[in-house]
């Protein structure tokens, strides 16, 4: 057997993993990543890029069908089509440059990377199973990034018809109609991309709301544009299965009542889980936080110098949690002091339109205890909104009653995700609502609602 040795060993070459590999290399740790698919993980190859290439080719689509319609900016076009597997190939085009941007990275940094499935032996021992035989790596310390799996339904498992999001971001066709189990993240992001690609899509949820883990407020304006689009939801109902002929959903509503959603494809979007088996991390009997790894603010697992990042640690599985937990863990082995103790953690849903939360919404400030005011800015009353005929949605602002310090906002609108950045910054920084309503913000953006939320919670909004 070959035997290699290292001070950091690295499972997972996703955002986590392979950050941990950058920075951990930059500051001189000889590192070694093991990578038993493609590097960029998730994230890059089968998760956010893909899925955001693939809602902006369907956005263009949706946009050009419309054009065909009567613009009321006068533009005239021929009814569109679309060739599905030219956009496909376009996709994996974009996902071809940037995870071998990472490999060249990890290159440039002197990190060892080392293609194939790696085994736990023991806390500092991993074995990859090799073409050439297998290859045993002692390290110093362990870092585990191995991701998640999509979560499938006992009664309804992967496999046919029933697909999860990394088939539904490769479609060889579009199905004529096609069910989404689940309105998270997954399920609203796909199934408005779908729909905009001209497919009939129905969308099944158990509890009574889309996007739960949102308040209402914030959701509102994304229901009203699935309804615009004509996807069918059909709320508080669970999925008993396929039915005997397999081209039908069966589901039951609270009422009990029964139906059949005919389906060409079933997306099942109810969650992910982490990767924390039939890879010998079972053997190392760590301490667990339900089905993921439990970590501390350092990312340490329950056995010395052995840790965990990413969404085998849990929630928020974000990509950009797992790069900022890699980058740090990476700091901490090289003798900085490090926590991860964020004060604000961005979540975007890239629906239409985008929602965006950081910090606390007004019910979860109230939770924790905290007397807070909370003021929204609607980008009706917005001009650059206007110009891009996208007037739906709003920023809020909550922050403290007593020193105005701004622990939270939430956005719906088109094109919020970009907000997130000066959300955060404003977050993190300690900014108060006399900071960001002080702050000149350019003329025309969708950022003055940014400056007018703080003001109307101060009592003296400008515009409206
Ligand atoms: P991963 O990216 O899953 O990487 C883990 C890597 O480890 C994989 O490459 C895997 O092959 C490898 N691996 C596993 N076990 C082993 C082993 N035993 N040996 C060797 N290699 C192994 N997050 C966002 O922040 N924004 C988004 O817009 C977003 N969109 C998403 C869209 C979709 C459709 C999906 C599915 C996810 C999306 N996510 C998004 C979530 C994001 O992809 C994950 O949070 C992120 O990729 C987690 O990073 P990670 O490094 O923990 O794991
Ligand atoms: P999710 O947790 O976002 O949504 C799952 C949805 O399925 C929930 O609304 C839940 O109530 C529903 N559900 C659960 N079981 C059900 C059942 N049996 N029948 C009907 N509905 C059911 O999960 P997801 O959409 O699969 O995404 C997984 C994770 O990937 C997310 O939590 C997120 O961390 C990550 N992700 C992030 C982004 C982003 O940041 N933009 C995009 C995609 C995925």
């Amino acid at each position: 057997m070959n035997t290699q040795t290292t001070t950091l060993l690295i499972i997972g070459g996703g955002p986590g993993g392979y950050v941990a590999a950058i920075r951990a290399a930059q500051l001189g740790i000889a590192t070694t990543l093991v990578e038993g698919a493609e590097l960029g993980g998730t994230c890059l190859n089968i998760g956010c890029i893909p899925s955001k290439a693939m809602i902006h080719a369907a956005d263009e689509f949706a946009k050009a069908r419309d054009y065909a319609g009567d613009s009321p900016l006068g533009i005239r076009v021929q009814a569109p089509q679309i060739e599905i597997g030219k956009t496909v190939l376009w996709k994996d085009g974009i996902v071809g440059k940037l995870t071998g941007g990472v490999g060249a990275l990890l290159k440039k940094n002197k990190v060892t990377v080392i293609k194939g499935w790696a085994t736990i032996v023991d806390g500092k021992t991993v074995e990859v199973a090799q073409k050439e035989g297998a290859l045993r790596i002692s390290c110093q310390h362990l870092l585990m990034a191995p991701g998640s799996l999509p979560v499938g339904l006992p009664n309804m498992p992967f496999g046919g018809r029933v697909i999860s999001s990394t088939e539904a971001l490769s479609p060889a066709t579009l199905p004529k109609r096609l069910v989404v189990v689940g309105a998270g993240y997954i399920g609203l992001e796909l199934g408005t991309a779908y729909r905009k690609l001209g497919v009939d899509v129905s969308v099944v949820e158990s509890v009574d709301r889309v996007l739960p883990a949102y308040d209402t407020e914030l959701t509102k304006p994304v229901a009203a544009s699935l309804k615009r689009l004509g996807i069918n939801l059909h709320l508080g109902c669970t999925v008993q299965g396929l039915n005997a002929k397999g081209d039908a959903v069966r589901i039951r509503n609270t009422q009990g009542e029964e139906s059949e959603l005919p389906a060409d494809q079933v997306l099942v979007a109810v969650g992910r889980r982490p990767r924390t088996e039939g890879w010998g991390m079972e053997s190392l009997m760590l301490d667990m936080a339900g089905r993921s790894v439990k970590i501390d603010d350092q990312c340490r697992t329950s056995m010395r110098d052995v840790w965990a990042i990413g969404d085998v640690a849990g929630e928020p599985m974000l990509a950009h949690r797992a790069m900022a937990q890699g980058e740090m863990v990476a700091e901490i082995i090289a003798g900085k002091r490090r926590h991860f103790q964020p004060a604000a953690m961005p979540a975007v849903c890239f629906t239409d339109p985008e929602v965006v939360v950081v910090g606390k919404s007004p019910d979860e400030a109230q939770q924790a205890g905290l007397d807070c005011i909370n003021a929204s800015f609607p980008f009706a009353a917005n001009g650059r909104a206007m110009t891009i005929e996208s007037t739906d949605g709003f920023v809020r602002v909550v922050a403290r009653r007593d020193n105005h310090l701004i622990v939270g906002w939430q956005a719906v609108g088109a094109g919020v995700s970009e907000l997130s950045t000066a959300f955060s910054h404003s977050i993190e920084m300690g900014a108060t609502l006399e900071d960001v309503g002080g702050t000149i913000h350019a003329h025309p953006t969708l950022g003055e609602a940014v400056q007018e939320a703080a003001l109307r919670a101060l009592g003296h909004a400008l515009h409206i």
